[in-house]
């Protein structure tokens, strides 16, 4: 099988053309600084390539050393690319050093040695390719399993550009011919594939980041940032698997701040925002790292803990004497900034649902006996639905409230 070289360069140069204008839209649609560089990239390459596959015999030695140094110039962008779209910076040196090394060997050691051309080029590709590859990897090596095309295509690709030097260098070192016939077919194949290949990587990296971004909005409450109350049970989920596992028990508590209509009435609601924003911040520094928290209601927030009730009580004993004793004072004068806490503990294994369902009584018990203090549930319901059709007729509306202060 033989193939016309000219014509595969300029279907790869094409091609390369074509996604890099539409990496730069999508980029400049999404506001993704990333795309447009690697988009550019793959623009410039392709114009330096389409250009020396057109005209490059008969350019002169200039303009072809301005055309090889524009492509290795997009492959140093193509790594650059892949560092902005992982939040770092360009790295101008490492962006022009390619081109000044490819254009130092042309200049000094060998202009007219075609096999150390090809090789001297091949390598720049290649370490160009192995930057990318572990850029990508450095980021990627959580998932490895979902993600080996980030890795394997940049890599597969130095791989083949450093395949000639290999084979051609140093196994066929004086046969002129061997470097300039079949690597030319090969190189232009690979263009193509590398070509779709990173195009489809870019995507699954973006796609990913938009989903994570989409998951975490969807689960995050946006005033305190803590989980909202799907993200508190979906996270309190894989917690209580994980202790059930290790045989460990866990508590839940349900914090309800108390009288905080009240605070909204007198003190305003941006008031009332900025004291849940308080107590969010009284939870999370009395929690440790394998605690959850959430705001799973208007003022009423939730806590999943790896250990025994008592403990748990100690740890809500703690969040409502902090809580109580944070002395905000508003124009309108001091602010009452004191919460109710329902604390329900059960061995290893125990459904979200059920510890929730006792701690919420206790907390109805906290209200009823005063406000302003931790209680412990005595047990666990028995029966969920025995307690969601009692809990039915007894809605936050019927709990006990005295006078506001
Ligand atoms: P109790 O001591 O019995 O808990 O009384 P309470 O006033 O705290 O309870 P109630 O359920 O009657 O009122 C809760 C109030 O929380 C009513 C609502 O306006 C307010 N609220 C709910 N969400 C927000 C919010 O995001 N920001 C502010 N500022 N207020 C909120
Ligand atoms: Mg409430
Ligand atoms: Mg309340």
């Amino acid at each position: 099988m033989s193939f016309d070289t000219s014509t595969l360069y300029l279907i790869a140069t094409m091609l390369a053309a074509m996604l890099g204008g539409m990496l730069v839209l999508f980029g400049r649609q999404e506001n993704i600084a990333a795309l447009k560089w690697w988009g550019a990239a793959y623009l410039l390459g392709s114009a330096a390539v389409a250009i020396w596959t057109i005209w490059g015999p008969t350019l002169g030695m200039l303009a072809s050393l301005v055309l090889t140094s524009i492509g290795f110039f997009a492959c140093g962008m193509v790594w650059n690319a892949a560092r902005v779209f992982h939040g770092r910076k360009l790295l101008w040196p490492g962006l022009v050093l390619g081109p000044l090394v490819w254009i130092a060997t042309m200049m000094t050691l060998a202009p007219r040695d075609a096999s150390i051309r090809l090789s001297m080029g091949a390598a720049i590709v290649a370490i160009y390719a192995a930057l990318t590859a572990s850029e990508l990897w450095s980021e990627r090596r959580r998932d490895m399993q979902r993600r080996w095309p980030t890795i394997a295509i940049p890599a597969l690709h130095g791989f083949v550009l450093l395949l000639p030097i290999l084979l051609g260098v140093y196994l066929r070192p004086y046969d002129a011919n061997f470097s300039n016939s079949i690597w030319v077919t090969v190189f232009s194949v690979e263009l193509v594939l590398y070509a779709i290949g990173t195009v489809f990587v870019i995507f699954m990296l973006v796609s990913d980041r938009t989903v994570a971004a989409h998951k975490s909005a969807a689960s995050t409450d946006p005033l305190t940032g803590l989980f909202n109350r799907r993200g508190f049970s979906e996270a309190c989920a894989r917690v209580i698997e994980r202790e059930a596992i290790a045989g460990r028990p866990v508590t839940v508590m349900i914090f309800d701040i108390d009288h905080f209509k009240s605070i909204n009435d007198r003190f305003g609601h941006p008031a009332g925002d900025e004291i849940l924003k308080l107590f969010a911040v009284v939870i999370s520094s009395n929690l440790r790292l394998s605690d959850l928290s959430g705001r799973i209601g208007g003022e009423e927030f939730a806590a999943l803990l790896p250990c025994s009730l008592e403990e748990g009580v100690i740890v809500a004993e703690r969040m409502r004497r902090t809580f109580e004793s944070s002395d905000i004072v508003c124009e309108e004068g001091p602010v009452d900034t004191t919460v109710s806490i329902g604390v329900a503990g059960g061995p290893a294994g125990t459904e979200l649902e059920v510890l929730l369902a006792a701690a919420d009584t206790a907390l109805y018990q906290a209200k009823r006996t005063g406000r302003n203090k931790v209680e412990a549930a005595e047990e666990l319901p028995l029966s969920l639905e025995n307690w969601r059709r009692k809990s039915a007729g007894t809605t936050s509306a019927d709990r006990a409230k005295p006078a506001v202060a």
